[in-house]
């Protein structure tokens, strides 16, 4: 039974009238990566690097962030890592960068609106990605918080001076869809984008002006609300025809219902913690 299960677990997500959807693992650490691939994962499609600053009073080197991405690249072996940019502010606090205080710290400096603000934290995270694609690393890069047209042509601007500058190669550019501006400009930022991940949890939380981290309000926080399914429509629609492909990697995209709905939506690519795999992986097979 243990090997059967070993072996299902490998199986694809396709669903019953053929459609298959990449599954992804949210793992940070190089050292998760055979976990996932045991639980079934085919790619990881979220690293959140704010893991990088937890536990210590100093800020990551280069080195070691080069030394980081370029081992989940390894021992990914060849399947898709999406890194995705610093994204501190809000729910996510770095001590060490000793941040000013905000009065609304989630409608505050965060994730790409630090990285704009703060080339000594974007310029050494970009180094260490262009130093690991130029080791033959496979990886894309993603932008957290993008709010708008201009912020993303920024940012790419800023990763394709780096990358001019160490003649690395190129590497697909995305962004995260998180917040309800984003979505409602999607067919607008997929000129520019590589891919869509959709951030679930933040959208739900900005759409539905809903604190996800307060319990009281847990219930009523449904990523699956009419209004949020509206903006994850709006979403695939908007990059339809456009080059730009959409996953998910919000809670909900680890949930089986969530996943079904999701993928009958149009998104192509769910990542999601690892444990979550296999049930999503079973439901999609039975899904049309
Ligand atoms: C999200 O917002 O849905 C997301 C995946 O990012 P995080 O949970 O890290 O904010
Ligand atoms: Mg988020």
């Amino acid at each position: 039974q243990q090997t059967k299960d070993a072996e299902t677990r490998q199986l694809p997500a396709k669903t019953t009238d053929g459609t298959e959807i990449l599954i992804g693992a949210n793992i940070n650490q190089p050292d998760h990566v055979a976990e996932a691939l045991s639980e079934g994962a085919e790619s990881v499609g979220l690293m959140r690097t704010e893991f990088l600053y937890l536990e210590r009073s100093d800020e990551p080197s280069e080195d070691e962030q080069f030394e980081t991405y370029l081992a989940m690249a390894n021992n990914l072996d060849g399947r898709d890592l999406i890194v995705r940019a610093l994204d501190i502010g809000g729910d996510k606090q770095a001590p060490q960068l000793a941040l000013p205080q905000e009065e609304n710290p989630f409608l505050g400096v965060r994730g790409s609106r630090l990285l704009l603000r703060r080339a000594d934290l974007l310029q050494p995270q970009l180094r260490a990605l262009y130093r690991a694609l130029k080791e033959g690393a496979k990886l894309s890069i993603m932008f957290p918080m993008v709010t708008s047209v201009n912020e993303l042509l920024k940012l790419r601007a800023l990763c394709e001076d780096v990358r001019v500058a160490m003649d690395a190669p190129s590497c697909p550019i995305g962004v995260m869809i998180e917040v309800p501006a984003a979505a409602l400009e999607a067919q607008a930022l997929a000129k520019h984008a590589d891919f869509f991940s959709i951030g679930t949890n933040d959208l739900t939380q900005y759409c539905l002006a809903m604190d996800r981290q307060n319990p009281t309000l847990a219930a009523e926080a449904d990523s699956l609300h009419p209004a949020v399914l509206k903006l994850i429509k709006l979403t695939v629609d908007g990059a339809k025809d456009q080059n730009c492909w959409v996953g998910a990697c919000g809670g909900i995209a680890g949930d089986p219902l969530g996943a079904a709905i999701l993928s009958g939506l149009g998104v192509s690519e769910l990542s999601m913690s690892p444990l979550d795999i296999p049930a999503v992986k079973a439901r999609l097979r039975q899904t049309q």
